[in-house]
């Protein structure tokens, strides 16, 4: 069988070293504290997670008892210390990684203190850090589960010694990962270092037990990776980034695929298992690559990236087809009920920007922007306080495919997507610009201001735009002072004709795609370079480049090894898939079961009083019913619960 032509894999990329003499990623993100964002889509939505998702996860941590969990295991370690040898408490909450929900929570609050004032919140966090530091063993050992629970496992999945059963299912390692995460965030958002402190005590004691590289537990589920490169760039120490590299080098061979043990990292080639798992491995392979200068990493890395954005990556962006092991199905195993968990978007986009950082390349961005106009931000609801644990691409109206329940929910037992949801929206800045020598990338397109350190002269950017409901974007770029400088726009693949940067998906052909730009008001050369546009030229307070993507309602087809989309179609606009949902019809109708011909007319209609504001699609001319409305996909089951679907009949 002949491969599909795939991105190209990167073998040549050269690993950047600082002035300092440390190795790090050779494309900088500017920092999401430098860009603000002033009005349209992101700008709703992350209010809207400041407003009432983060005070409401807050609360579901509080009251589903996340947080007394902490005070057992305190309370365990001060009775037994006043003598009661025999004293433990049980677990209040069902899984023993239910810690991380706090620290995911925390995280995302302190994103959000970063860049608004906040005391009430502030005060907040400080009480719960406070349980949580109560809850840490003297030796720096965090599990609340075992510490409350020290004479017997408390749940099936730990083992009576610590660290052994996390290449299974213990999550001692991933509770680590999340905190330092946590702490890093904190420590950044306040400058307080009650929270730092918890973590590098509890690394210390990562660095005694597993520093020598003689004992290999290979993180069951990964995150400690990506924490402990965290906590390496906040402190200096390199003992974190080997401490990294160790966990990387503990897997394979031989192990179970489902949490990518199969195989050495640097030999895997394909996307396996477990997905959030997955992903956040990705990840930590490419910061432990960029921050130790190992190229060791990047054949690997290449190889899987491209394996997943030709052959595993839905349409919305959503990946982990399989709900059986919330895994990677095979090669084109892409039904339309597949599982695409939110954490395993978000996880998706966290580590296609830290491939782009790798190459400098928008390929990555590309599949960044589809999961976060689509499976990122479906998994909230447009009121903040309802979330998605699955993100299929059809649904039935029934089946409680949910996390157990039928349709969006306020919580679950296992609610490791609010807050990781969460966390990227208050953080979502961070991935508009980047800089690398004396190239300024922007790859997001949204109302906002910001300023870049260019080669040492403060960039202010000030973008106006409607997108992605309207293709037009002015971006004005002021220098502190004149100065030379490369500035590269992400020119969407959209745009360019081509829904994802592979084959996996086309648009039908002849369907016009395009794009201009000017410069001071004047037509400019349309130069693209690994999909920026690329100005080069000394700039001055007052410049403006204007862009223009045309929108046209573009029809998608599948690759034909995709067996769920045979004899379907899907539509989009810009870089929006949408859906059919039963709810809001003029009459009643079954979304799969639709038919859209060739000749159904299709009309863009900007509807600011509907689901927050969106364009929706009015399509005439379909069976059996003769007109439909199409609804951006991720706003779907927000009035009321109904069947839905992407993917169309056509004849
Ligand atoms: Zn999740």
């Amino acid at each position: 069988m002949n491969p599909p032509v795939v991105g190209v894999v990167f073998l040549g990329v050269f690993l950047a070293v600082g002035a300092a003499g440390a190795a790090d990623y050779p494309v900088r993100p500017v920092p999401f504290t430098a860009v603000r964002l002033t009005d349209g889509f992101w700008k709703e939505r992350q209010e809207i997670n400041r407003t009432v998702t983060v005070p409401f996860a807050l609360q579901q941590c509080e009251d589903s008892k996340r947080l007394q969990n902490f005070d057992l295991a305190a309370e365990t370690m001060r009775r037994r210390a006043a003598g009661e040898a025999h004293f433990q408490n049980q677990p209040l909450t069902i899984f023993p990684f239910d810690d991380t929900d706090a620290y995911k929570a925390i995280e995302g609050a302190s994103y959000v203190l970063s860049m608004q004032p906040d005391p009430a919140l502030a005060a907040r966090l400080d009480a719960w850090i406070a349980r949580i530091a109560a809850a840490q063993e003297p030796d720096g050992y965090l599990y609340t589960f075992r510490t409350m629970h020290p004479d017997s496992p408390a749940h099936k999945w730990i083992a009576q010694e610590r660290w052994v059963a996390d290449p299974q299912l213990s999550h001692e390692l991933y509770c680590a990962g999340h905190l330092y995460e946590a702490g890093v965030a904190h420590f950044e958002a306040t400058g307080q270092r009650t929270l730092l402190a918890v973590c590098l005590k509890n690394a210390e004691l990562l660095w005694r037990d597993f520093g020598d590289g003689q004992r290999r537990i290979a993180p069951g589920h990964e995150i400690v990776e990506i924490g402990l490169a965290k906590l390496y760039r906040v402190t200096g120490d390199r003992r974190w980034l080997q401490l990294a590299q160790i966990f990387l080098e503990a897997r394979g061979p031989g192990g179970p695929s489902y949490n990518q043990q199969h195989r050495r990292v640097v030999d895997q080639t394909e996307a396996v298992g477990h997905a959030v798992r997955a992903n956040y491995l990705y990840s930590g392979m490419a910061d432990v690559a960029a921050l130790s200068g190992d190229p060791r990493y990047l054949p690997a890395l290449g190889k899987i990236w491209d394996n997943v954005a030709a052959r595993k990556l839905y349409l919305t962006g959503g990946v982990g087809a399989r709900p059986d092991g919330e895994a990677y199905g095979d090669d084109y195993e892409l039904p339309n009920d597949g599982y695409n968990e939110t954490c395993a978007a978000v996880a998706l986009m966290m580590w296609a920007h830290r491939m782009f950082l790798l190459t400098g390349e928008a390929r990555f961005m590309d599949v960044f922007e589809r999961t976060g106009y689509n499976g990122f931000i479906s998994g909230v609801s447009v009121s903040g306080d309802r979330f998605f644990y699955p993100n299929p691409l059809a649904y039935d109206g029934q089946k409680k495919n949910n996390n157990g329940y039928a349709g969006r929910a306020p919580w679950f037992g296992c609610a490791c997507c609010p807050p990781n949801l969460m966390r990227l929206l208050a953080s979502l800045t961070g991935y508009f610009y980047a800089v690398r020598g004396d190239e300024l990338f922007v790859n997001v397109y949204a109302g906002s201001e910001g300023t870049a350190d260019v080669a040492g002269t403060p960039v202010r950017l000030v973008q106006t735009t409607a997108y992605p409901w309207r293709g037009g974007v002015k971006l004005g770029v002021e220098p502190a002072k004149p100065a030379r400088f490369t500035l590269k726009l992400r020119v969407p693949c959209w745009a360019q004709g081509r829904p994802v940067p592979t084959d996996l998906y086309a648009y039908d052909a002849g369907e016009p795609s395009g794009w201009s730009a000017k410069l001071n008001g004047e037509p400019i050369d349309s130069r693209l370079e690994n999909g920026y546009l690329t100005i080069e030229r000394e700039w001055r307070a007052g410049d403006a480049v204007e862009l223009e993507f045309a929108m046209p309602i573009h029809a998608v087809y599948g690759n034909p090894k995709i067996a769920a989309t045979l004899g379907r179609v899907a539509f989009e606009r810009g870089p929006v898939v949408y859906c059919v949902e039963s709810a809001g019809q003029a009459e009643p109708l079954t979304p799969e079961a639709l038919t859209v011909p060739a000749t159904a007319l299709l009309q863009a209609v900007n509807r600011p009083d509907l689901l927050g504001g969106v364009t929706v699609l009015e399509i005439e001319g379909v069976e059996p019913v003769a007109h439909v409305t199409a609804i951006p996909y991720f706003a779907w089951d927000n009035r009321g619960l109904s069947p839905m679907a992407v993917w169309l009949r056509r004849p």
